[in-house]
């Protein structure tokens, strides 16, 4: 089975196409290592217009994503999965940052349901009532939480075994890497050279030489 399901609420399931249909991602699903699934949120509205945003009380530009369709989508998909170890994420500019130590906690969670905002942002009542965690990736704002999901969900799945072809490359401290040519000439008479430590084959070297690259 599954090692982390990743469920997504969003009013634009379609960002994630590309990226959950290529490369590593793609393969993971495949071998069942891990699932991705988009919710629409405007499945979970009751008017016509399936509206999921509203006026800012007190006043101010724009619009915020309103409570009830994101509690209503929440429940229904804790409901239908059951998953016993899982967590309910509210992507902000304004939370917690997200970093490697947090990815790899997560990689032992069953699910990790991913709220997307829009527009101002979301209700606060989100992150006060229904989210487990309030998660920023950096300090900038996005237009949307769509790509804030797709940074959890790609540095989260290194961590799930079987993901990596190496294992040791999930987590693995990153350093500066060379490969052919040895000496690449841009221009006549300019060399661009391959540090020697690394063409040494002294191991002991190379590692010391990482280090500090
Ligand atoms: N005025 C809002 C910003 C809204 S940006 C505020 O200050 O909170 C719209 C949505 O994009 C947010 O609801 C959030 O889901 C997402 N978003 C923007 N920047 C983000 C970041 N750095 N990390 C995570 N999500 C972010």
């Amino acid at each position: 089975m599954y090692s982390v399901k990743f469920d997504i609420i969003t009013i634009f399931p379609n960002i994630f196409s590309g990226f959950t249909s290529e490369s590593l991602l793609a393969k993971a699903q495949e071998r069942r290592i891990l699932s991705i699934k988009t919710h629409y949120l405007r499945d979970w509205t009751l008017d016509r217009h399936q509206t999921v945003d509203g006026k800012p009380y007190g006043g101010g530009p724009g619009l915020v994503m309103r409570v009830e369709p994101i509690f209503k989508a929440i429940s229904d998909i804790r409901k239908k999965t059951k998953a016993k170890k899982s967590k309910t994420v509210l992507l902000s500019p304004r939370g917690k940052k997200f970093d490697q130590a947090t990815a790899k906690k997560w990689a032992k969670l069953d699910q990790v349901i991913l709220i997307c905002g829009r527009y101002e942002g979301v209700d606060e009542r989100v992150a006060d009532y229904i989210a487990d965690e309030v998660i920023s990736v950096g300090d900038y704002v996005l237009n949307g939480g769509e790509v804030a999901a797709m940074v959890v969900i790609e540095s989260v799945s290194r961590h799930l075994p079987g993901f990596m072809h190496d294992a040791e490359s999930a987590s693995k401290d990153d350093h500066a890497q060379y490969t052919k040519p040895e000496i690449f000439e841009p221009k006549k008479g300019t060399e661009w050279r391959v540090p020697k430590v690394l063409l040494s084959g002294n191991h002991g070297k190379i590692e010391e030489w990482r280090k500090g690259h």
